[in-house]
């Protein structure tokens, strides 16, 4: 979601930290480089501004450029700045719904995928914490997606309120509260109808339902490709309607991201929750040092994490990372996460959650890293011997001929499997060492 940015980053630090000693100027070159960055991301010029300003008075005193690693340390401040932009009050995956029925009113554009988001968020409601969901279309202007939601709800379990033609989404969002209590309901949804533009009659539509259904949680759905008219969008909608947060859709798309980073600044709102697809279960918490991180182009070993405890037994995840903490990682290791990531939708799904792999991602496109070859690495793995599994470092030419024609590939094949095997072995001991992997098994238990 961030890989443009991400990249330029990667670039500006690459160089500062191979620096060695810095002074104040290499520091603020490094950040108007960093400026320039987060401008073409679509973040808007004063938080932009603002966030440069803060990490240099930060950045350029003595304490840092006279450290022993200046360069790291820039990084560190701007990865704590980028978080304190990003991180709203709380924990942004918990909403309000105790006391129930809890209603949630979403709102938004149309288009901005608000419907797909509301049977997502009831879907993460109903599985993850065992919610029972009703959701309402007040779409009265398009019986389309009135059907929308209904088609949603059957696909993933969820009840729809039984569509009564002719009724206003006022009515409707009374009987759906009616219909929530008596059906003992924990939460009701209500995805509210949108317009291209935002207009009176959306607003004082919008503004009437609020009143009625008197929401715990107002989410805003905006389309995060439109960055700053995104934020434009939200700033009105607060001030108009009132809103606990927001959700940024589009978060898979390539586009820059900058709207992610401006929001909280500009209208005050935290970003709860970003979707990343068009699956009812591509929706994330926003998390900002999981954000942060990912757009320093560490990887989102958490979110890796996280996606891995829904496919995998607990504790074999909790196994896997206190070998990985301890800097083992072996084949079996290797043959463990490819199975993983098979299960998880294959590389396009994984790919940039791996530790700095979101990077490599798009040459491993380019060099043909896909499921295909996926499958051959575990071809390639499970023609090994026990021993040659744990112990890689033990494969020297002849049994290395012996592997691929097991697995009936090329010896360059398995090479390459090997190198990759080196790399992210190299990958989770400095992670395990900085604490990065303590830190995502904190999350995960
Ligand atoms: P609404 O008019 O706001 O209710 O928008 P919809 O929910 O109908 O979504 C519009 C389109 O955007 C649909 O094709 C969705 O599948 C798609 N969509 C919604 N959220 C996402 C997302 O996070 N990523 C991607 N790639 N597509 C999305």
């Amino acid at each position: 979601m961030f890989e443009n940015l991400s990249e330029r980053l990667g670039g500006v630090f690459d160089r500062l930290t191979k620096q060695g000693a810095l002074s104040e100027d290499d520091v603020k070159t490094a950040l108007r480089e960093v400026r320039i960055a987060l401008l073409e991301a679509d973040v808007s010029l004063p938080v932009a501004r603002d966030f440069i300003a803060r990490v240099t008075k930060k950045a350029t005193g003595a304490a840092v450029t006279k450290s022993i690693t200046p360069g790291q340390q820039v990084v560190k401040i701007v990865h704590d700045e980028l978080i304190a932009t990003l991180r709203g009050e709380g924990d942004p995956g918990v909403l309000k719904i105790d006391n129930p029925p809890a209603p949630i009113l979403m709102v938004g554009l149309q288009g901005s995928g608000k419907t797909t988001t509301t049977a997502k968020l009831a879907k993460r409601l109903k599985e993850r914490e065992g919610k029972r969901v009703l959701m309402a279309s007040l779409d009265t202007n398009r019986p389309a997606a009135m059907e929308q939601l209904a088609i949603l709800g059957t696909q993933i379990g969820v009840d729809t309120l039984p569509i009564v033609k002719g009724e206003d989404p006022v009515a409707i969002a009374k009987r759906a509260k009616t219909q929530a209590s008596l059906g003992g309901y924990d939460v009701y949804i209500l995805d509210t109808a949108g317009r291209l533009h935002i207009d009176a009659d959306l607003i004082a539509q919008a503004a009437a339902v609020r009143d009625v259904a008197n929401p715990r949680e107002t989410l805003l759905v905006v389309d995060g490709l439109t960055g700053q008219d995104a934020v434009n969008v939200a700033t009105e909608f607060d001030d108009k309607i009132g809103v606990t947060g927001v959700i940024l859709t589009r978060m898979d798309g390539d586009g820059r991201g900058g709207a992610a980073l401006s929001m909280r600044a500009i209208t005050g709102k935290p970003i709860r929750f970003v979707g990343l697809g068009e699956k009812t279960d591509a929706l994330e918490t926003f998390e900002a040092e999981r954000v942060a991180g990912r757009i320093l182009g560490m990887g989102d070993i958490v979110a890796l994490v996280e996606k891995a405890q829904q496919t995998l037994e607990v504790e074999q995840a909790e196994r896997m990372m206190k070998r990985f903490q301890k800097g083992q990682f072996n084949m079996n290791d290797l043959r463990g996460q490819l199975d993983q990531m098979m299960k998880m939708g294959g590389m396009q799904g994984v790919m940039g959650m791996m530790p700095g792999m979101g990077k490599m991602s798009k040459q491993a496109e380019a060099a043909g890293f896909d499921d295909k070859m996926l499958r051959r690495q575990v071809a390639l793995i499970n023609s090994m011997t026990k021993k040659e599994r744990a112990r890689p470092e033990l494969l020297q030419a002849s049994r290395k001929k012996r592997i691929a024609a097991g697995a009936g590939l090329e010896v360059a094949e398995l090479n390459k499997l090997l190198k990759m095997h080196r790399q992210m072995a190299d990958m989770m001991k400095t992670m395990g060492k900085k604490g990065v992997l303590k830190q995502a098994m904190a999350g995960m238990f």
